[in-house]
């Protein structure tokens, strides 16, 4: 149980002080951890050392929240562990991002439903919006990118035969 005056956010699982305001319009978080992700998109549009990071912290966030099983929704999931694989084992530069999202809903491949895992990650926002230089902000990004990459594991291979579908190899039996 979360103490008295906080909530566990229903997506990354990050316990924070409960606050009011919006979530997101299709991935299910608590409002606190919405407002702390907004914080860590404030720092990064002010700072040209973590916009070059950000996309990772899009795509952690994104994945940690699937939102209810839908057709935006599970597009979402693909594109954005899709960019975490390409960013995180292939060493693509996250500022891609956005023009790999573009290229990848153009290509118009149909993503399935992934059952996401119970266990998000032992990294959550609150570790991003806890740090103060942009040092420990790239620092903690990395660190909760790789953590929420890391939890989905199980459908590691499905996210690599979509990328290779995306580069036009159509999907193959990969180990
Ligand atoms: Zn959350």
């Amino acid at each position: 149980m979360a103490p008295t005056g906080t909530s566990a956010c229903p997506g990354c699982g990050a316990v924070l002080a409960e606050s009011g305001g919006a979530t997101h319009r299709y991935l299910t978080s608590s409002a606190a951890c919405f407002a702390a992700y907004g914080v860590v998109s404030a720092r990064a549009y002010e700072d040209p050392a973590r916009r070059r990071v950000h996309q990772l912290a899009v795509d952690a966030w994104a994945v940690q929240h699937p939102g209810a099983p839908s057709r935006v929704t599970d597009q979402s999931v693909a594109l954005h562990l899709m960019t975490l694989y390409l960013f995180l084992e292939e060493g693509v530069e996250p500022e891609q991002g956005p023009a790999l999202h573009r290229s990848m809903v153009a290509r118009r491949i149909a993503y399935e439903h992934l059952e996401p895992p119970a266990d998000r990650g032992d990294v959550t926002v609150v570790t991003p919006v806890s740090a103060t230089t942009t040092t420990e902000h790239i620092g903690a990004v990395r660190l909760w990118a790789k953590s929420a990459w890391r939890a989905w594991s199980p459908h590691h291979r499905q996210v690599r035969e979509w990328v290779d579908a995306w580069r036009g190899r159509g999907s193959r039996p990969r180990g």
